[in-house]
């Protein structure tokens, strides 16, 4: 459909009556009114075509429990049925041979921002993405073209402009109204006004800045950005839409301060105490430790590639462990994220995260649900996404081996399926 959507060069007009007069069928139609929507400056919605997964051995991602020889049917871009039983007529048919069926991951903090991108992450297995800062709204309009069925996923949970001192300049070229932003985000009324910016724009999150960045090798990510109280006012200000806060936050008094003053989620958290941690499991906030993104600083190649960052690394990848570590003997809830734009250099994937949980100490089920129903929860989308269940959006992949046994298959999905697409398939090349 996409080529339609860019090409006609005729009027929808005379290309709809030649095309009704060519075959009265319902597709030409359907193509008409396609056409029609796109040059009216609308996306046509199109639904994915019914599939039947046959021989699937489908985890159930609460329990552990595995269907075998597991029937899955997709209709309408969300889960139809799962159990024994032939796939119905008229549907197409992949043979999954006893390969692992699990709910497609979610990646709890990307900065994806283009097609190429969004591509990579599907194809390792991700169908759900949450937006941790982009410019242009490019996670906007992504997820309006996945939401009306022209590509294939994954959806994203959208933020927009990251809210921090300076944001990003592109903003002003999307929004220059709100030019006096320029002059630095620096006080609780430009701080609501940031918000409100991103908001017009339709976003599902904000993201703000409560301690400075660790990838940049003139800042100290120990060092607190925002108070508490004008945190609070980000917060507050979200709440106006319901849109919940992620808080960029490596040093532990910027995280404190975020957690007291309501955020939903900890990004990074390297450097948290147990205080803060028991605070975030009193509020019932997440933490995204996006651990294989700090690996990625203290290695060659990769999203970050500098001598200073990869020393910055060495000291904060073991800080960050033993919070991970001590974070989930305390039951607080993690997610996954990658931290990764999925340029072509990264490195950094969602399958690995889960992968370096289990090292961690994690049990491989527990690593799993941090990527599919933990991250659900925290999106708010338990009921729809993060696990393979009936009435559930078609979000699925893949896998050679039992997870449960040997985590790192979930590196290597040989099927990715996102609102019923299917966005990979090498079942062919699969043993
Ligand atoms: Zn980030």
């Amino acid at each position: 459909m996409a080529g339609l959507v860019h090409g006609p060069m005729a009027g929808p007009d005379l290309y709809c009556r030649l095309m009704r007069r060519l075959c009265q069928v319902s597709i030409a139609a359907f193509l008409c009114h396609a056409i029609a929507s796109a040059q009216a400056g609308r996306t046509p919605a199109t639904v994915a075509e019914p599939l039947a997964l046959v021989n699937a051995n489908v985890i159930n991602v609460h329990d552990g429990r595995i269907v075998t020889n597991a029937t899955i049917v997709l209709r309408g871009g969300r889960i139809e049925s799962v159990g024994a039983g032939a796939a119905p007529t008229g549907v197409k048919v992949l043979d999954l041979k006893g390969k692992y069926v699990l709910p497609g991951l979610i990646d709890a903090h990307t900065h994806a921002d283009n097609f190429a991108a969004f591509r990579r992450a599907l194809e390792s297995g991700v169908t759900t993405v949450r937006s941790a800062g982009v410019s242009n709204y490019a996670d906007v309009g992504f997820n309006t073209l996945v939401k009306n069925g022209v590509v294939a996923g994954p959806n994203v949970l959208t933020a927009g402009y990251h809210v921090r001192p300076q944001l990003a300049q592109e903003a002003f070229l999307s929004d220059p109204s709100y030019a006096d932003l320029m002059a630095g985000v620096t006080t609780i009324e430009r701080m609501r006004r940031a918000v409100q910016m991103n908001l017009s724009h339709g976003v599902d999150w904000i993201k703000i800045l409560a301690t400075e960045r660790a990838g940049t090798a003139d800042t100290d990510p120990r060092k607190q950005v925002y108070s508490e109280e004008e945190i609070r006012a980000i917060v507050q200000e979200a709440a106006t839409r319901n849109v919940p806060v992620e808080a960029h936050a490596h040093g532990d008094e910027g995280a404190m301060a975020a957690v007291k003053a309501g955020v939903r989620s900890i990004e990074h958290g390297t450097y948290l105490s147990d205080a803060t941690l028991e605070e975030m499991k009193q509020r019932g906030a997440y933490l995204d430790p996006t651990y294989t993104t700090v690996i990625d600083l203290t290695d060659a190649g990769g999203d970050y590639d500098l001598p200073a960052l990869r020393i910055r690394g060495e000291h904060m990848l073991p800080r960050l462990r033993d919070t991970v570590i001590r974070a989930h003997k305390l039951g607080v809830m993690i997610v996954t994220g990658s931290d990764t734009g999925y340029g072509p250099n990264s490195v950094t994937r969602i399958g690995q995260e889960i992968a370096n949980f289990v090292g961690m100490g994690f049990r491989p089920l527990d690593a799993i649900q941090s990527a599919t129903i933990r991250s659900a929860e925290m999106l708010r989308l338990e009921k729809s996404i993060g696990a393979v269940e009936i009435g559930f959006e078609a979000d699925l992949i893949a896998v050679e081996k039992n997870p449960l046994e040997t985590i790192t298959t979930i590196q290597d999905p040989v099927l990715v399926i996102s609102n019923g697409r299917i966005g990979l398939d090498r079942l062919n090349f699969a043993r």
